[in-house]
């Protein structure tokens, strides 16, 4: 079999960062291929196929009902969408145009963050004004409560590690203030693998990327009452069909669900454990690097290794250190959230045992290969970093055919 990656000119990645959609999301598991290859061929009813995805997601989720869009940042406006607009197709058919809509949509100013774009960005696409609520650090129920008004539509949550941790309104506390005005929440927990706790919590809509750690194909899924729900679906006839999803990403995500249930998730969880202490012990008799465990911060069932670089000792900086990992080929990325703050973290979940050796090993010869003085100073914002390299794309001058048409039109 010819190497696509080799074929297409790509290098190989060994992901140290955990699910990032900018790696291609998951390792899909062979069942969900399998689900995927056999709806390929065929035609379907779509309606039809939706339904059965309510199903499953209902039984998965407890929640009434379920569909399937194209991912969680589309959820996220199909979502909102849905409260503006109930499952009245005129109004569907009216977004963004929101005369006569409440369109008000409320959002804790901690959890307005970047998962690649901005959450309040896919808020305002379906022509909702956001209403940031509190401070960056600090949030009260209070405040939610005197942010309500009659043009609120909706409340978004966010459970996510990239969201400020502490300061902000619980869940739960979230719901009660809202539902007691009136006001439905809908929560994006794209990355989190409790699949029922924040219905539970009071949630009205719940958003799951199909394509973390399910091991999906790129799908989003949404879970939540029946009304509510179907508002979400029909978007298809409006704003939601610029994010339609295909069957076969409906299927894997149907597939993905079953896969979940079936999963033996301790053996899953001792593995990556044994993984983390391995890549510990070696990690730990290396000169310039602090190594610890670090636990998931929103209590997903993952515990990550934390290394924490001494610039003078080491010779680089965690910055640097980052950067010449996901330079070599195959590019070993390690999540670099916080390498401003002077450490990165290893990721288990889609290492394998061998993989994270290379990591370990790559990371010591980077360690000896690098010459005394560091420049410590100079860390530069990691939004700078992806700005800087997205914009570079696709990395190659312009040749000369677009060289002549920007002098045209
Ligand atoms: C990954 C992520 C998203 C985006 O999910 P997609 O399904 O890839 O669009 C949104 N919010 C959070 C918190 C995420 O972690």
């Amino acid at each position: 079999m010819v190497d696509l990656l080799a074929s297409l000119g790509l290098r190989q990645v060994i992901n140290a960062s955990g699910t990032m959609t900018a790696l291609g999301a998951s390792s899909v598991s062979a069942e969900v291929i399998a689900a995927a290859t056999s709806i390929l061929p065929r035609f379907v009813l779509m309606t039809e196929l939706q339904a059965a995805a309510s199903r499953a997601i209902a039984e998965a989720t407890g929640a009434e009902a379920g569909c399937v869009t194209a991912s969680v940042a589309s959820g996220i406006s199909v979502a909102v969408a849905a409260c503006m607009t109930g499952a009245e197709l005129s109004r569907i058919e009216q977004l963004p145009d929101t005369r006569g809509l409440r369109n008000e949509v409320l959002l804790q100013k901690g959890h307005d963050v970047n998962f690649g774009a901005s959450i309040s960005q896919m808020i305002a696409l379906t022509g909702a004004q956001v209403v940031e609520v509190g401070t960056a650090t600090s949030c009260g129920a209070y405040q939610l409560r005197g942010a309500v008004t009659e043009q609120t539509a909706a409340a978004v949550y966010v459970v996510s590690h990239h969201t400020v941790q502490s300061g902000l309104i619980d869940l739960r506390t979230f719901c009660t203030v809202c539902h007691e005005a009136g006001v439905p929440v809908v929560v994006d927990a794209a990355s989190e693998y409790d699949l029922r706790g924040f219905l539970s919590q009071g949630a009205d809509v719940v958003l799951y990327s199909a394509h973390k750690f399910l091991g999906g194909l790129t799908a989003g899924i949404i879970a939540g009452g029946l009304d509510l729900v179907r508002a979400c679906y029909l978007q298809e006839r409006g704003i939601g069909r610029a994010m339609k999803v295909g069957k076969e990403g409906i299927v894997g995500a149907v597939a993905a669900l079953e896969r979940w249930k079936t999963l033996d998730h301790d053996a899953i969880h001792q593995q990556e454990a044994r993984r983390v202490e391995s890549a510990v012990q070696r990690l730990r008799g290396l000169d310039g690097l602090e190594v610890d465990l670090e636990p998931d911060p929103t209590g997903n069932p993952i515990t990550r290794v934390k290394v924490t670089v001494v610039p003078e000792r080491a010779g680089v900086t965690a910055f640097q250190l980052a950067r010449r990992l996901a330079e070599g080929n195959p590019a070993i990325v390690v999540r670099d959230h916080h390498v401003d703050r002077g450490y990165l973290l290893l990721d288990p979940c889609n290492l394998s045992d061998e993989e994270m050796d290379q990591v370990c090993a790559k990371i010591a010869e980077t360690l000896r290969k690098t010459p005394g003085q560091v420049q410590t100073s100079q860390v530069p914002s990691m939004a700078d970093v992806w700005a800087h390299g997205i914009t570079q794309w696709p990395g190659v001058e312009r040749g000369p055919q677009h060289g002549a048409k920007k002098g045209g039109s």
